[in-house]
């Protein structure tokens, strides 16, 4: 009998279940709306709704779902199965959510932050397939790290490893949302992209990204496109983003030497204008030897890899409860 596992994705927004086979292949995915606001345990209830819903025309047995795990934003407690805090969820507090799960689903359930869930998924059948040692970095409005090394998810003492959205990179940088000033996600995350581009387009009031955003919000996707259409300040901005990229992730090179480093979410979609300086800033900046044996790729389990990863969660990658 094939086996499943399920994987849940909980987002601020949208809560996306999937049923994996062991392999990585997803038979099934949804989503329904997370209304975090209604509470946990209300939650909770529609997700195992959902589920069996889903199982019902997918034609999984009950009996052939060996467990399930929750990747969801925010800090997460490893002993305990709880959301410790989280950016998208008020007012839950120290919520058990592993367990809450558990009870309902009848399944072991187990539990990790989203960025964790995943780079653990990218690691397994993305772009670190079979590769020990991979760094994920997840580029949005905030920008997260998933460290998988020696074949295992690395948390550190409190559970926050990762946080390469605020490590400093220009002492005299922009203010970020931690309270920190100049942290990477500040030029690299969406809101930080957008800056670089209003200082281009004041310079170049002409340019054809200038009058673009003489007509519409400019989004980085559209940054993006104009890139891909030739305008070359729209390239300028994908360029200087790149770099700075390109400083953090010199500093992740040199210390973990790790075999890969993963770059996903919405922002990696710039593609070449983003990697291209990304990969001449490592060549400058990072020790040869590291350097040399480092690749690095773009995300290739698309929005599904949070939820992938999750769902293996319970296979020896977390702890579990029942
Ligand atoms: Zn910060």
């Amino acid at each position: 009998m094939t086996t499943f596992q399920l994987g849940i994705d909980l987002g601020g927004t949208n809560t996306t279940l999937g049923f994996v086979t062991r392999q990585g292949r997803v038979v099934a995915c949804d989503h329904f709306s997370t209304e975090a606001s209604k509470g946990p345990r209300d939650w909770s209830g529609r997700a195992c709704r959902k589920a069996l819903e889903m199982m019902d025309l997918a034609g999984i047995k009950p009996g052939a779902v060996q467990g399930a795990g929750i990747g969801a934003a925010g800090l997460i407690d490893q002993e305990t199965g709880r959301i410790l805090q989280s950016p998208n969820f008020k007012g839950w507090v120290r919520v058990p959510a592993a367990r809450l799960l558990a009870r309902k689903l009848r399944i072991p359930v187990a539990i990790d932050n989203d960025v964790n869930a995943m780079a653990l998924g990218e690691a397994l059948f993305g772009g670190g397939r079979g590769l020990t040692d991979v760094f994920c970095i997840a580029l949005g409005t905030g920008v997260g790290g998933g460290l998988f090394l020696k074949g295992e998810i690395y948390r550190g003492t409190t559970y926050s490893a990762g946080e390469i959205g605020h490590v400093t990179i220009d002492p005299d940088g922009p203010f970020c949302a931690c309270g920190n000033q100049g942290c990477l996600e500040a030029f690299v995350g969406t809101a930080g992209i957008l800056r670089t581009a209003d200082a281009w387009i004041e310079r170049n009031p002409r340019s054809k990204m200038a009058r673009f955003a003489s007509k519409h919000r400019l989004t980085v996707k559209d940054v993006a496109d104009l890139a891909k259409s030739g305008c070359s300040s729209a390239r300028d901005v994908l360029k200087h983003t790149g770099m700075m990229l390109g400083i953090g992730l010199a500093g992740v090179v040199n210390l973990l030497n790790p075999s890969a480093i993963i770059v996903g979410g919405r922002v990696a979609q710039a593609g070449r204008f983003l990697f291209r300086p990304l990969r001449e800033t490592l060549k400058r900046r990072a020790m040869s030897v590291p350097r040399r044996a480092v690749q690095v790729r773009p995300a290739q389990l698309g929005p599904r890899a949070g939820m992938i990863g999750a769902s293996m969660l319970p296979l020896g990658y977390a702890r579990i409860f029942r």
